[in-house]
């Protein structure tokens, strides 16, 4: 099946109180872990790129010709979707020519006047080409890419503005960051978002940072309207984790155990045990 953009996924989602993952992709082992794990589980999937990642892989349409490659050579049906993570401007408009099927624009360091203007933009260009189309209210703590925000609760009043642009979906921060969490933290802001989930109606959320916060938060963030988390930093870690244990347990060393295909298998079957649990996590198992 093609890349399809992720509306009617988030829509789906959000009507039946799961939510969609975005998993980021850095590589060729990252995507096809990622995506042999959604179609094994049933599951609709969004296959996130940072800019930085998007220039690491040689640009964007070295993925959109990799990630569409995958989709047919390993017989992928269930709905995906190629979104840009928090994009420039400029970004979002490389990405729409390239051939994803889905982009986020990050104003939220603008301020909300020029947040607005250039998320319009977007949302007439998205319309016309058929994408789907994330914006950001309020920046969310942590570092992305290079970006360091303090972690922020969005106005309600902001988001509505947002919304009523057109576009699909929204983040916003609820004190949720992004990396690993700090020892101190203090959670979730609940009641940001159900102020913000009152104020947007049916407009799927979108939760970023989705790495360590702790399972009964996702599940109430899930109640109240988010329909699509950001992974990112769990995979690195698990990827990471099992790397060392097979570097460590001197297995490059045994045979050819130096190959590539072999050194990097413990690593992709970690990714694929990580989007696996979150799945299960969100509730998208079987919602494909
Ligand atoms: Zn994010």
């Amino acid at each position: 099946m093609p890349l399809v953009n992720a509306k009617e996924m988030l829509t789906k989602a959000k009507a039946g109180h799961y939510a969609v993952g975005q998993f980021n992709i850095n590589n060729l082992e990252w995507t096809k872990a990622i995506l042999l794990t959604a179609q094994e589980l049933n599951s609709p999937v969004i296959l996130g790129v940072s800019e930085g990642a998007g220039k690491y892989m040689c640009g964007y349409t070295t993925i959109v010709g990799m990630v569409n490659g995958m989709l047919n050579e390993l017989n992928i049906t269930v709905p995906v979707a190629l979104h840009l993570d928090h994009g420039s401007y400029d970004g979002a408009k490389a990405c729409i020519e390239a051939g994803f099927s889905s982009v986020m624009f990050d104003g939220s360091h603008y301020a909300i006047e020029e947040n607005i203007a250039k998320t319009k933009e977007l949302v007439a260009i998205c319309e016309e080409k058929g994408l789907s189309l994330e914006a950001e209210v309020g920046s969310i703590g942590g570092e992305e890419d290079g970006v360091v925000g303090a972690g922020e609760c969005a106005d309600p009043d902001e988001c509505k503005m947002i919304a009523d642009l057109g576009v699909t979906m929204l983040a916003a921060g609820i004190g949720n960051i992004h990396g690993k969490y700090p020892e101190n933290w203090a959670g979730l802001s609940f009641d940001t978002l159900e102020a913000i989930s009152n104020k947007i109606g049916d407009m799927p959320l979108v939760l970023h940072g989705g790495t360590g916060i702790p399972e009964d938060m996702i599940k109430k963030a899930i109640s109240l309207g988010v329909s699509k988390i950001n992974v990112n930093t769990e995979c690195q870690l698990a990827f990471a984790a099992a790397t060392r244990e097979y570097v460590e347990a001197g297995k490059d060393l045994q045979g050819k155990g130096f190959d590539p295909r072999k050194l990097l298998a413990p690593g992709f079957e970690a990714i694929k045990a990580t989007v696996k649990e979150k799945m299960e996590l969100f509730g998208s198992v079987d919602k494909a």
